[in-house]
């Protein structure tokens, strides 16, 4: 079977690499009798917990489902407060809703790293605070020694939002496995893409059980033990959702799985290759680069490859530009506290400074293990012209 590419675009942000390998893994699953979750999700778990080097993992149907399933398995309810970057995907704080509580934003700590900033979720903490969201932004591990610690001191849960840091560590620890819990997604750009999916991974046995009995309706028994002979009868011990994966998910996360630490080789390889080309040039701002990444972290999983624009360019124009060759470029992220849902759930009106001039400069370029490096330095040499144009 080939592959056709359906894209849009000469250069797309990502890019998916399926092979024989994903082929011929589904089909055994199609064959086996059994679609929903299963024993290639129960290997599938197995597989992703020694990765990461953590003792349990569950899989579920997207990283909003696992991030809202640790919310509530770590108790987190009505009248409580979580603190949350702003400088996310909108779900990272649509979790927190979800589970009855108020999520807190927090600023970044600057330009160049614009990762959740300790100084201001110090400064966040109240009596109701209980959790603390991190995200990894683009792979890179935020500061999580201070951050564990300050959690540490309040008695707060820590949870992952790994969604962009599949394979990076910390100090020789995978991210995901730092905090309470990890929470991870296999949405179709993201650097381990099964199209929908998730996994939540822990080292602590009572959010692990937490977790499993919401993920299938609370039922004590999953439709697989009873179908393959190993249970008869169930109970429902707790309100919990559909939130399982499918087997024909699982089948292709194990095999994209094996490929992943050489797709994030590559990724790296493709990020130091931009830098090489973009720093110092058009006057943008490179975050996340090698120099204040690698200080914290043996391998990253570089997800996104991120630039600030000149303040003196519109945006809207170097995305137009790149466009008409081809090259597609997006914005991660407009500010959560920004969108009309939570601007309207608030009393007061916040200002996050940093995310806000964040926000307003930043441009994601096409990265993924399919490009080559001369095309990485076509799309760099397009965009420095780009801004050396519009700046005239
Ligand atoms: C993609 C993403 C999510 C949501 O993942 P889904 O699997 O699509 O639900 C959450 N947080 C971050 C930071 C993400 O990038």
């Amino acid at each position: 079977m080939s592959q056709q590419n359906m894209s849009y675009w000469k250069y797309p942000l990502s890019e998916l690499q399926m092979g024989a390998e994903e082929e011929a893994a589904v089909l055994q699953v199609l064959r086996s009798g059994w679609l929903s979750t299963g024993p290639t999700v129960v290997e599938f778990e197995a597989r992703f917990a020694s990765f990461v080097g953590a003792p349990y993992a569950l899989a579920v149907s997207n990283c909003t489902a696992a991030l809202h399933l640790s919310l509530l398995a770590a108790g987190i309810q009505a009248g409580d407060e979580v603190i949350v970057p702003s400088l996310s995907f909108v779900a990272t704080a649509n979790a927190v809703v979800h589970a009855g509580a108020t999520p807190c934003f927090v600023d970044c700590t600057s330009l160049q790293h614009p990762l959740v900033d300790p100084n201001a979720v110090a400064q966040k903490i109240t009596r109701k605070t209980k959790a603390l969201i991190v995200m990894h932004y683009g792979g890179v591990s935020a500061d999580m020694s201070r951050l564990l610690a300050l959690a540490k001191e309040h008695q707060l849960t820590v949870i992952e939002d790994a969604a962009h840091a599949i394979g990076t560590t910390y100090h020789g620890r995978a991210c995901g496995t730092l905090g309470d819990i990890g929470c991870f997604s296999f949405f179709a750009n993201k650097n381990l893409p099964i199209g929908e999916g998730g996994m939540v991974v822990t080292s602590d046995e009572t959010l692990y059980n937490a977790v499993k009995l919401r993920r299938s309706h609370g039922m004590t028994k999953s439709s697989w033990e009873k179908y393959s002979g190993h249970a008869s009868s169930y109970d429902v011990t707790t309100l919990g959702f559909n939130f399982r994966m499918p087997e024909l998910s699982a089948a292709i996360g194990i095999e994209q799985l094996k490929k992943l630490t050489e797709h994030n080789l590559t990724r790296q390889r493709l990020y130091r290759a931009y830098e090489a080309k973009l720093k110092n040039r058009a006057g943008i701002l490179l975050p996340l680069s090698e120099e204040t990444a690698s200080e914290l972290q043996n391998s990253c999983a570089r997800h996104l490859m991120v630039v600030l624009l000149p303040e003196t360019v519109s945006r809207p124009q170097i995305m137009d530009g790149l466009k008409a060759h081809g090259i597609q470029s997006s914005v991660h992220y407009p500010p959560i506290h920004q969108f009309s849902l939570y601007r309207e759930r608030r009393a007061e009106n916040i200002t996050l400074p940093i995310t806000e001039s964040y926000s307003s400069r930043t441009l994601t370029l096409p990265l993924h293990p399919g490009l080559k490096e001369s095309d990485v330095e076509q799309i760099s040499d397009i965009l420095c012209s780009l801004i050396a144009s519009a700046s005239v």
